[in-house]
């Protein structure tokens, strides 16, 4: 995971990078990093943090140039070194590469193995490198930067987001399930790719469409192009990102997040109804979940629990120890509220349940007569390998228990996840062009000892070539 911008725009690009970037903070919060182009050469300014914390005036000024890539980098283990953060950049005979990446390569072995027979030197672990060695590769072979990017996406497996600034051109491409997602915005003098369209908001600029999986985009100073260069027999967008991974007020392929998770509420409450005094969320990552319920229901929402704004996501934490603590100083409760009330929280998801566990504990020590807790996707119960951080099977709590077997875990008084048909039908996207791999292991793509539904995908020389728009003088 992780959150991407390009931008090509006549008027300059760090601060529009810099605003996309912030858009995307929640995509991730270990580093962040950005490179323009100015002409003649690539500026860079990278560093672990927030997006704030990294840049600060002096910096961006100095990223000059109408062409630019951000990325902000999710936390994963043995990940927080400097050579890691994104975007990597490169000098390979005349050209300036900088490139950034989304997702997870599940041909990372082969793939290494394969460049590295053939000479090549890897300075990091990411698969961001092995991209960008194979483009390079390809480059020196074909002379074509385009070709080169086409052949880049042929080699690839895996879920991916990808953008590449080369000498002041963008190519940026999303794998052919569409995994990850990926939109186009319209700025004021010229054009954007974003993992969100929050980043397009941001910047006051107007949404085009998502990248279609398996397309190619080019946005370079005069225009954008779009190539279908793969076609596969199916999508698999990752379902989590419904869920959890992107801002509420996002629009992937078509849907508003909020809603989607709105809807989830209200059929949370359709399939598992309880009386009780008060509705509430886990905030954020419930509030959608919980309105939705309480819309439904008729039980009142009423806050009973209270965000610190200035935590990050506790997961980034290290150790379940300061997990825990985490959890506490991020979170605290009204006890007004809660005294003596049956009341019912409403979250996302549970992984390894230490959240539930603890806030299901708060709110009993602050007086909850009953906790009736409601989840918005169904229990995760398999590692995730295209992306998402989840923890093996063992660190997850549902893999091996039932629901009530979870509900005595976290101590709940009742527990219902939604169930997958009633999510998919809130996305409104078919179950067989979602990625749900997490929930029902079974995976879109071959994964080594897992169960998956693969499809054919087709890679064409060009099989459409479309303009979609050439930048106002
Ligand atoms: P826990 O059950 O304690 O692992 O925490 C689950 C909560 O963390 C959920 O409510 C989510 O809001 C959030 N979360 C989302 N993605 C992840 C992830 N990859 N790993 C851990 N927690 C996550």
């Amino acid at each position: 995971m992780g959150g991407m911008v390009g931008i090509v725009d006549a008027g300059g690009v760090s601060i529009q990078l810099y605003y996309a970037l912030y858009a995307l903070q929640h995509r991730g919060q270990e580093s962040a990093g950005i490179s323009t182009f100015d002409g003649t050469s690539l500026h860079k300014f990278k560093g672990n943090g927030l997006v704030a914390d990294v840049f600060s005036p002096p910096v961006l000024s100095d990223l000059k140039g109408s062409s630019g890539i951000g990325h902000v980098r999710y936390p994963t283990t043995g990940a927080r070194l400097p050579e890691n953060i994104q975007p990597l950049n490169f000098q390979f005979q005349e050209h300036f590469i900088s490139i950034a990446h989304n997702g997870n390569l599940v041909n990372t072995c082969e793939l290494r193995a394969e460049y590295e027979q053939a000479g090549q030197m890897f300075t990091t672990t990411t698969d961001t490198e092995i991209i960008a060695k194979i483009l390079i590769d390809a480059i020196s072979n074909s002379g074509s930067v385009e070709d080169a990017v086409r052949f880049c996406m042929k080699k690839l497996t895996g879920s991916y987001a990808v953008v590449i600034l080369i000498d002041g051109i963008i190519f940026a491409f999303r794998d052919p399930l569409g995994i990850k997602p990926l939109c186009i915005g319209k700025t004021e003098n010229g054009y954007m790719v974003a993992s969100e369209s929050v980043a397009v908001d941001a910047l006051s600029a107007k949404l085009v469409r998502d990248v279609k999986p398996g397309e190619l985009i080019r946005i370079e100073t005069g225009g954008i192009s779009c190539t279908q260069v793969a076609v596969a027999g199916r999508r698999a967008h990752c379902i989590f990102e419904y869920v959890y991974f992107a801002r509420a007020d996002s629009v992937i392929d078509g849907v508003l997040v909020y809603d989607v998770r709105r809807k989830v509420g209200h059929k949370l409450h359709e399939e598992a109804p309880v009386k009780a005094d008060s509705v509430g969320a886990l905030p954020d990552s419930g509030t959608a979940y919980a309105i939705g319920y309480a819309e439904e229901s008729k039980i009142p929402y009423v806050e009973s629990l209270m965000k610190n704004r200035y935590m990050g996501r506790t997961f980034i934490m290290p150790t379940q120890k300061e997990r825990e603590k985490a959890v506490r100083i991020k979170l605290n409760p009204i006890p007004a509220h809660l005294k003596d009330k049956s009341v019912v929280l409403v979250d996302d998801s549970i992984v390894r349940g230490t959240t539930s566990k603890r806030i299901i504990t708060i709110v009993r020590e602050a007086g909850a007569r009953e906790v009736h807790v409601r989840i918005g996707s169904p229990a995760i119960k398999a590692p995730c390998y295209l992306g998402v951080d989840f923890p093996t099977r063992e660190e997850l709590i549902a893999h091996d228990r039932d629901e009530d077997e979870v509900r005595k875990s976290i101590t709940a008084t009742t527990l219902h996840h939604i169930s997958l048909d009633a999510l998919v039908e809130a996305i409104g996207i078919s179950k067989d062009d979602l990625c749900t791999g997490c929930l029902t292991s079974c995976y879109p793509l071959p994964i080594d000892g897992e169960k998956a539904k693969t499809c054919q995908v087709d890679f064409t020389d060009s099989t459409f070539q479309s303009r979609l728009g050439s930048f106002e003088a």
